[in-house]
């Protein structure tokens, strides 16, 4: 393969687009050679400049089109690279990789926390904040039946500090998924399951942690993905938590 056809690879490879045969590929003629190492290198350092510019900003494709017109590679010049320039572009090239996927992980994860945060904040707002009103699990759990697509089990609750209200019906990323609603000590709490393929990335677990001005535990459990937010105090929120882990 020439130059340009890797050179061609280099943007998908630096997203993470690539499937892992041709990353494989891409990887190992990058530690060879130093041509497409250092435009690799000098691609990572534009889409890192881009990422911090502009968090939230998202580029026109035709303008990105046009701006990688632009830089496209010269030639790529033949020329002898010490051995050791060779190791460190591509040790930088890697090093950099990992930093630029770190950077767009995070950037995600916390706009999905965000969009979490506003949909138990929509409800707290709504004037009907629930679809269904209930404070019997076997009411609730069957009303969700074939309008979301999959299902779930509530734990009992007798004996806790806590109460059902009701559940509706919410989205995360265009997916549909559940939204029940608790009380407890006059703090509403809203607990949020949604397929973990509706949800880009991988959310890692969350112990009860600070997101704006409340407390908010997430988890997975069969390939559903939980959410627990709400004002109540920690304690209260793990409590809850650990009781739809069926760790009551
Ligand atoms: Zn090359």
């Amino acid at each position: 393969m020439s130059h340009e056809m890797w050179t061609a690879q280099l943007d998908a490879y630096l997203d993470g687009e690539l499937d892992s045969a041709e990353t494989v590929k891409l990887d190992s003629h990058l530690r060879e050679c130093p041509a497409c190492a250092a435009e690799g290198l000098r691609r990572l350092q534009w889409k890192k400049t881009i990422q911090s510019a502009g968090q939230r900003y998202v580029a026109d494709p035709k303008l990105r089109e046009r701006l990688q017109k632009n830089i496209a590679p010269e030639k790529p010049v033949r020329r002898w690279w010490p051995a050791y320039a060779i190791t460190m572009a591509v040790v930088l090239l890697l090093a950099g990789i990992a930093v630029l996927r770190e950077g767009s992980r995070q950037e995600r994860n916390s706009r999905i926390v965000s969009e979490l945060v506003d949909l138990h904040v929509s409800t707290l707002a709504s004037s009907t904040p629930v679809d269904v009103v209930s404070t019997d699990r076997h009411t609730v759990k069957p009303w969700f039946a074939g309008k979301i697509p999959f299902t779930f089990d509530l734990p009992e609750l007798q004996g806790s500090p806590f109460e059902l209200v009701g559940g509706r019906i919410s989205y995360l990323e265009q997916s549909p998924g559940a939204e029940l609603i608790f009380r407890v000590r006059k703090h509403q709490i809203s607990v949020f399951i949604f397929q973990e393929r509706a949800i880009p990335g991988r959310l890692p677990n969350m112990g009860p942690t600070d997101v704006r001005s409340f407390h908010l535990e997430t988890w997975t459990h069969n390939d559903l993905r939980y959410c627990v937010i709400g004002d109540a105090a920690k304690d209260d929120i793990q409590a809850l938590s650990n009781l739809l882990k069926g760790r009551g």
